[in-house]
């Protein structure tokens, strides 16, 4: 199927106008027509290769929401017509043992990516949701919640699922002092989720100018990471803390704050590594650090479903896909409100 969208074809090119072909729609596919996508740093990651796997031409892309225009005759969850998402997943072994339990993104012969992931049945490449539409089996299709506003729900397939993943599996909720590092995408959807779940939700921000917007999004408190006295009252305190930096930093600075037994769970994926933590901040109060990769589809419907019955969805900045290199570069200076998403209305200046 003919597709058009934007994409790199270079580490250092930037994304420009360009066209591909897709799969032919099979009986268990869904043809979605995207109305918008959600600009991840993820995306930024892949395009500019800092993670070492590109194969360009990539169309990056995994927070998609659009109509369904047409779906395959075994497919009995959705009709043409209806309004679905698509995010970080678009096919997985579906035998292994971690498929088995739903939990596709961690399948054992590994998930297919939204974009630069290799096709598990047709051969070839995945592109992503920067483009005018996407043929996806329909276990990987989810449902969006009618009450939401499908241009802000789109960021919520990867920013809502990451963040709310890890905070149902460390059991978030009410009587616990949490933390969320980073007020970006996935920062603020963590802010967001972590206070309606009823934890006490603190923000660390290099961004002093972020503070209002944190206790607008739901932080109680805020604290700016580079103030060492700031990060000092809160020593010994946390029972959880959310990591959704994009860059190389101190882990031991966050690491003291946890009370015995806490967690701090790294969502962020910098290209540069760490500075390893010091063995000592682990031992003595048996503190214990983590990663958690997005989340399963079952979840992914589940946290969509949350958000419908708490109205949450993600305070996005809209933008016509021509902006995307210089969306890029705010993103680089984190200089996001707190999303941007693509109005794939825009794709229709490009010939
Ligand atoms: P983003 O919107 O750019 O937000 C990242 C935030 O990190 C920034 O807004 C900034 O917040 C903070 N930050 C940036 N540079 C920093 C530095 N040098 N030191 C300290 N803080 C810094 O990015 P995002 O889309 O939320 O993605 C965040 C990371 O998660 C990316 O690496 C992405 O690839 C990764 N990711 C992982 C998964 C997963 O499954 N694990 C899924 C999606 C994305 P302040 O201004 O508040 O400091
Ligand atoms: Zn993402």
């Amino acid at each position: 199927m003919q597709s058009i969208g934007y994409g790199a074809h270079r580490a250092d090119a930037p994304l420009q106008s360009l066209r591909f072909e897709r799969r032919t729609p099979g009986p268990h596919d869904v043809h979605i027509d995207i109305l918008y996508c959600g600009v991840c740093h993820s995306d930024l990651h892949t395009a500019r290769n800092e993670w070492g796997n590109t194969v360009y031409p990539v169309v990056p892309g995994h927070e998609i929401v659009g109509r369904v225009a047409a779906v395959g005759d075994q497919v009995s969850r959705f009709k043409p017509g209806d309004i679905a998402g698509v995010g970080c997943m678009v096919d997985s072994c579906q035998h292994c043992s971690s498929c088995a339990e739903g939990l596709e993104q961690y399948c054992e012969n590994g998930f297919v990516g939204t974009y630069n992931g290799e096709e598990m049945h047709s051969g070839g490449m995945t592109y992503g949701g920067y483009a005018n539409n996407i043929v996806v089996n329909e276990k990987f299709v989810l449902r969006i919640p009618a009450n939401l506003d499908p241009a802000a729900a789109a960021p919520l397939l990867c920013a809502g699922i990451t963040t709310y993943s890890p905070l149902r599996h460390w059991k978030v909720g009410k009587g616990q002092k949490v933390g969320i590092v980073g007020l970006g995408g996935l920062g603020h959807m963590g802010i967001k989720l972590a206070h309606a779940m009823g934890a006490h939700t603190v923000l660390f921000t290099t961004s002093p100018d972020k503070r209002e917007d944190a206790r607008r999004l739901g932080a109680d408190e805020v604290v700016v990471s580079r103030n060492a006295g700031e990060m000092a009252a809160h020593a010994n305190s946390f029972d959880f803390i959310l990591n959704t930096v994009a860059a190389r930093h101190d882990l031991d600075a966050f690491m003291v704050l946890l009370k015995r037994d806490g967690t701090m769970t790294l969502v962020g994926a910098p290209a540069e590594p760490h500075p390893s933590p010091q063995v000592f901040n682990l031992i003595m109060k048996r503190r214990h650090l983590a990663g958690s990769l997005i989340g399963g589809i079952a979840e992914t419907q589940e946290m969509l479903d949350f958000c419908g019955e708490h109205d949450i969805v993600s305070d996005i900045e809209m933008i016509p896909i021509q902006q995307i290199n210089t969306a890029y570069e705010r993103m680089l200076k984190s200089d996001v409100r707190y999303r941007f998403v693509i109005d794939m209305a825009s794709l229709q200046n490009e010939t």
